[in-house]
């Protein structure tokens, strides 16, 4: 006897912690943009597991890399060498113009890494003494959810009762760069940023924002972190959100895409100044850098090379970002984004943007609200225009 949704549900409400509250839809298959829940219902996928899946889901060319290392070798640890990591390092840096690379898993394990890189660089590289590295972040942004990360969130619910916290860091508005400018000191080492706010509700900066920062940490000697783990890999129409600015970091963070959402895969960039600074010991991870997860990545990187996701979301994207403009709706306030990664902004008086995305369930199309007024739109980037004049239908229909 096959479970229904409620049985799914109440199992999962009974045995699994409650640190989400996810729209009550049970998925159980997925095919490029499509997912079907456990009662054969078809939905058009917004949300691609923020990003994750802009490779579309379960792209037949990932599942076969994957398969294919599944059965050959999946994990030596780093205790051994295997013959995935070096080819993932390699297309990687080419691919992206940086000079090496750190393998890890998760996203919020990425971050951390960049944030010791950029500590372990102010000490052996700058000269900040001892036990004084600051490090810059923004208001309204999201790196994940460890404890040092959640140290810098600007989300009260994201760090109640889970003190204290990790010294070092300091928050100033994001999308000011005289902000950054006034907060740098001697000890400074990185500046941590999202070239567009992913989970902040698609908050795109202002024009020439990474631009000057990039001046200003030059000036400072400060790393310029990019946290593209949500922007990076062709979701807002660039292989890396900040070649929008034509501006290249001193550190990137990559995850989420980085697998086609298959695995997960995370990797830290920079060039061999910065990550140069790890030795043997000083860092690692059991499962960074397995032969699976580099086999899956490197199948991901090349999808989205061949199929050209870069172009089609940049195209596809502002396709879609004129035709949500024309929406008349008493609800809207602005729609903003940049390729395949738009926030439809709400009204104060619209009652929040959850009861928008159950509506849009009911008619097949599953997005989720970021920031409770934001409804994000960020379909896997193989979609097509056909199926996007069909969200738009559906969009359109509960706006009106
Ligand atoms: C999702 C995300 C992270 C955290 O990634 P996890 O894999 O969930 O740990 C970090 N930074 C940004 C910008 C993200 O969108």
């Amino acid at each position: 006897m096959s479970l229904t949704t409620a049985d799914y549900i109440s199992l999962e409400e009974r045995y699994n912690a409650h640190n989400y509250a996810p729209l009550d839809v049970v998925l159980t298959r997925g095919e490029g943009v499509w997912v079907w829940d456990v009662e054969g219902r078809r939905y058009l996928d917004c949300l691609s597991a923020y990003s994750a899946v802009n490779q579309g889901h379960c792209h037949p060319r990932i599942v076969g890399a994957m398969v294919e290392q599944a059965q050959r070798l999946a994990l030596t640890s780093r205790a051994f060498r295997n013959d995935q990591l070096p080819l993932l390092a390699q297309e990687l840096c080419e691919l992206t113009g940086f000079e090496m690379m750190l393998p890890m898993n998760s996203g919020a394990e990425a971050v951390e890494t960049a944030l010791k890189a950029a500590r372990k660089w102010g000490y052996t590289v700058k000269g900040v003494p001892d036990g004084q590295a600051e490090i810059i972040a923004c208001t309204g942004n999201f790196h994940g959810r460890t404890i040092t990360i959640i140290t810098f969130s600007p989300e009260e619910q994201y760090r109640a009762g889970f003190g204290p916290f990790t010294p070092g860091f300091k928050l100033i508005p994001y999308g000011d760069a005289d902000a950054l400018e006034r907060a740098i000191t001697p000890h400074t080492v990185a500046f941590l940023v999202e070239p567009i706010q992913g989970e902040g509700g698609i908050i795109v900066p202002p024009e020439r924002y990474l631009k000057r920062v990039r001046e200003i940490c030059t000036a400072h000697n400060v790393l310029f972190i990019a946290d593209e783990i949500q922007t990076g890999l062709g979701r807002t129409g660039k292989l890396l959100a900040c070649e929008h600015e034509g501006v290249r970091p001193d550190v990137v963070t990559l995850g989420k895409a980085l697998s086609g959402g298959m695995y997960p895969v995370s990797a830290v960039l920079a060039a061999r100044e910065v990550l140069g600074v790890f030795g043997p010991g000083d860092h690692g991870s059991t499962f960074g850098g397995n032969p699976l997860a580099c086999a899956v990545a490197r199948e991901a990187l090349r999808v989205i090379s061949d199929e050209h996701l870069c172009e089609r979301s940049a195209e596809l994207g502002e396709y879609l970002i004129a035709r949500l403009r024309e929406i008349e709706s008493p609800y809207v306030q602005t729609v903003r984004g940049k390729g395949l990664f738009i926030g439809i902004v709400l009204k104060p008086e619209a009652g929040g943007a959850r009861r928008f995305c159950e509506m849009l369930q009911s008619r097949g199309l599953l997005a989720k609200e970021t920031h409770g007024t934001v409804i994000r739109l960020a379909p896997p980037l193989v979609i097509t225009k056909e199926e996007l004049d069909w969200a738009v239908e559906q969009i359109a229909a509960v706006l009106a």
